[in-house]
Parts: C-alpha cells; structure tokens; sequence
C-alpha cells in the first residue's frame, strides 16, 4: 500500500511538470521590434539595493494562480513575477513617461501616481514625466503638466486624482497619434475594466505602428472586482471607513424603538465590499449583495427576518450593495436602461427603494412602525485619502509597473497573484469580472456570523 502512494505521488508530480504547466506571458518590447537594447539597470549601483541578497528578480520567474493543489489538479496558469530585472530596455535619460488616471476616484489613487514618479526618478533617474490630465481625452485636449518627485511630493495626503478624471472619450487613434506627437514611450494607465479595455485598445495600436513604447495598466476598482488580482488597491481603507458608516446606523437604530437602519455600499456587480464591511463590523444582521437573489415577502424572506429581529433585539442593521436587487427595482418602473459617458449601465437606487418597501410592509400590513434610519456613505468614502495598508499596496503596484516598463514589458497589468506581484496581461483582467461566489467559505462565514436567511425558495 505504501508503495502505490509513492508511485502515485511520483506520477503526480512528473504530470505537472510535463503537461499543464501554463504560463500568461506579458509582451515584451522586444516581441515585435528589431533591436534589443539591455542596459545595466541602474539600481545596481544604489545602495538600498545593494544590501538586498537577490537584488534582481529573474525574468524566468513565475508566480503561480493556483497554490493549493488538489490531487491530480493541474497545476494550471502562472504568470511573470514582477520586480525589477538586472537588464533594463529602456535609457533612463531617453524615457518620456506619462501618466493618466481614469474612471469613478477610489483612495490610493494619489499613491500611485507619486510612487510611479518617484519610482521612475528616484530609483531609474528618469526626469521626463508627464501628468495627462482628466481622463483619457486629456491626451488630445493638450491638458498636462510635468510631473517631479517635489510636485507630488504631498499628493498621497488627499483623496481624489491629482490628475484629474472622466468617463467617456477615449478615442485610441487620436490617444496615440498624441502618444507619438509627444514623444511618449512609456504610458502608465490608472484605472478599471473600462480603462483596461481602452489601455489594451492603445497597446495593440501602439504595436501595430510599430512604435517603441511601453504601455502599463494599475488596476483600480474599489468595488475589488478585478480578476485575477487578490485584491485591488483602495478596497481596504473604503471597507474600513464603511465602518463608520455602520456603527453609525448601529447607534441609531439601538436608541429608537423598532429601529432598521439601511447602509447602502459600493458594489456593481460584486458585492465584497459589502461582505467584508459586515464580516468586519459585527453589528451587521443583514448582507445583501448582486450575487446572492434575495426576496422580501413569505417564508424565509427578508420582512419575515426583520420582524424576527425586532423582536428579539428591537434593532436591526441591513448592508446593502448597490447592485443588489437591480432586477426588484426595475420591475417597479423605475426607468432602466440609461448609461455613462463610457457606456457602463446606470444602476437603479437600491438603498430608498428598499428603505419605502420596508417602511410600508410593516406601517400597512403588520401595523407596525419602523423607525428607518437611512445612510449612503457612498462618495464619502470614495473621496478619502487611503489607509496606511493600502499605501504601501499602492507603493508596490507603482514600483512593479515601473519595473516592468523599465525592462521592456507591455500590455500588461500589474498586481499580486497569490500575495507575490506579478505582470498579467491586459485581456486576463477585461474579460471577466471578480464576484463573490456563494459557494466559497467567505460567504458561508458570513451566513453563520449574520444568521441571515440564505434567501433560497423552499422549492429549490
Ligand atoms: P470604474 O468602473 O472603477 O469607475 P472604469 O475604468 O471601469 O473604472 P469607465 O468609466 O468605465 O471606468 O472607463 C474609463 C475610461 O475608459 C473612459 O474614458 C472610457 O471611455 C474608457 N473605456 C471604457 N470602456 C471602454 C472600451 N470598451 N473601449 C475603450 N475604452 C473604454
Ligand atoms: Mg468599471
């Protein structure tokens, strides 16, 4: 018997090996031109690099997707690592950088920008970097500024984006007819899937005119809705400051009798936010997110549960995420259908539409009041600086896009796989959307904290 385990084992590790080991490769500047310079990296003679044991990681290097295996699993998709490489593509003195930030603003957005301008400076002694200004049509309504490490040097205290944003107006002939006019060679893209999309628009344009010039994505999305990446930059600090949001509520509803406080969260399409706020807070009886259905009338449905609480407790808190019951809402004849300047589906407003329906269940049909509390901490967690977690994540994220670009890569996007930073291609983040999946232990952690009802019809 022993003996068919180690045969079984062996036989498990040589397949992996040999037959699914599959590697996302980022493009490399030298993929598709001619010649390939490979200068000594500059970091070689720093000394805060010269006391780091492996100061280089190796362009071999790879992170792995998957790192619990199952028996017999595949060991499936690994990507480069990130970091910076002994050999670098481009001359520090030859490099003009540009940076532009897109999309709705999340905190650490700010971090970014100073650390890719620092990283560029400080540790590569690049001097020429541009700041494009709101959005992707600053690239040809002539908006910019140069950027140095002294003019961003407090940037990372405020919210927002320093460079300003938008939605709508990316038009990628113009962006890199602008791109070439202006002698730009490597491009940083701050933004989400919409950016992304756009950012792999520009890549292949920049690719197919052969120009000698980097293009990097940092994903931002505070909704955490990134795939592949552990998580996204800014989701930390709004979980943390949607805390206040809640204790708010909390303290609310426990003064006043029959309290419902509703504290409506971030969360299009997926509702981590949401869940990680009420893993977080404790006081939260009720999570509601996109991907978890849930219903209000009969038998283990929400105004069932609320009137179990009351009961009990004389209280009770709901999260809900903004893309929860989209489908409840529209039924109702709230207009549906309209869109953003990029195109992206205008979602109905959960939080009022829910805070009336449980308002006059309870007033007309159990004759009941409730006393709802209602808050929407929405841009005010939006518009705050981030959190020290996330900015050092976003430190991270700038530096290994920095060295990336510095050694050649393109059309790729940067962000930890598994904790370890790696180099990800565009495509991987824009094809699919992260979501919350039910079946995952988090959400089962949640359902046993909250006791909610799991909202599954008693004929399923
Ligand atoms: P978030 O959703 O987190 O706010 P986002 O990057 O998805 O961020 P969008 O407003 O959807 O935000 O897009 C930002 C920019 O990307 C806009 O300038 C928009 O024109 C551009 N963009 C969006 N989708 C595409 C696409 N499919 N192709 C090219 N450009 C796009
Ligand atoms: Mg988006």
């Amino acid at each position: 018997q022993n003996k068919l385990a180690v045969v079984t084992a062996i036989q498990v590790s040589t397949q992996s090996e040999n037959d699914d080991f599959v590697l996302e490769d980022v493009p490399h500047l030298t993929n598709y031109l001619p010649d390939l310079p490979a200068y000594p990296n500059p970091l070689m003679k720093s000394q805060a690099y010269s006391i780091v044991k492996k100061n280089f990681v190796s362009p071999e290097d790879v992170v792995a997707q998957n790192v619990v295996i199952q028996k017999e699993s595949p060991r499936g998709v690994h990507f480069r690592r990130a970091g910076p490489r002994e050999k670098i593509y481009f001359e520090p003195e030859e490099v003009r950088a540009c940076i532009v930030t897109c999309g709705g603003l999340c905190p650490g957005i700010n971090t970014v920008i100073r650390e890719i301008v620092c990283g560029l400076n400080i540790m590569y002694g690049v001097q020429d970097i541009l700041g494009i200004e709101g959005g992707y049509k600053g690239f040809y309504s002539k908006n910019t500024l140069m950027l140095t490490p002294k003019v961003v040097n407090y940037i990372h205290k405020r919210g927002g984006t320093f460079l300003r944003t938008s939605r709508g107006g990316h038009d990628t002939h113009k962006i890199v007819d602008n791109i070439e006019d202006r002698g730009i060679n490597q491009v940083y893209i701050i933004g989400g899937d919409g950016t992304h999309k756009g950012a792999s628009l520009i890549y292949e344009e920049v690719k197919r005119r052969g120009l000698q010039v980097a293009v990097a994505g940092i994903p931002k999305t505070i909704d955490n809705d990134i795939a592949v990446i552990d998580k996204s930059f800014g989701f930390d600090t709004a979980v943390e400051e949607a805390q206040r949001a809640i204790d708010a509520a909390h303290v609310e509803v426990e003064s006043v009798e029959n309290g419902v406080g509703i504290v409506k969260l971030m969360g299009r399409y997926s509702g981590f936010i949401a869940m990680y706020a009420t893993q977080a807070s404790r006081d939260v009886d009720c999570c509601l997110i996109p991907e978890s259905p849930f219903y209000l009338e009969g038998r283990g449905g929400l105004f069932e549960f609320i009137e179990e609480r009351l009961k009990e407790n004389g209280h009770l808190v709901i999260v809900v995420a903004e893309g929860a019951g989209q489908e409840y809402v529209a039924a109702e004849g709230h207009a549906a259908g309209k869109k953003d300047a990029s195109g992206n589906k205008l979602l109905l407003d959960v939080g009022p539409w829910l805070s009336d329906k449980i308002k006059n269940h309870f007033t007309m049909f159990r004759k009941m009041t409730v006393n709802m509390k209602y808050i929407d901490p929405t841009y005010m967690i939006r518009a705050i600086p981030s959190n020290a977690s996330d900015n050092i994540y976003c430190t991270l994220l700038a530096h290994g896009a920095v060295h990336g670009t510095m050694a050649g890569y393109t059309g790729f996007t940067v962000g930890p796989v598994n904790s370890k930073h790696a180099y990800i291609p565009i495509a991987r983040v824009t094809e699919r959307q992260k979501t919350v999946k039910l079946s995952d232990r988090m959400w089962a952690r949640l359902l046993a904290s909250t006791n909610q009802p799991g909202f599954v019809a008693s004929d399923q």
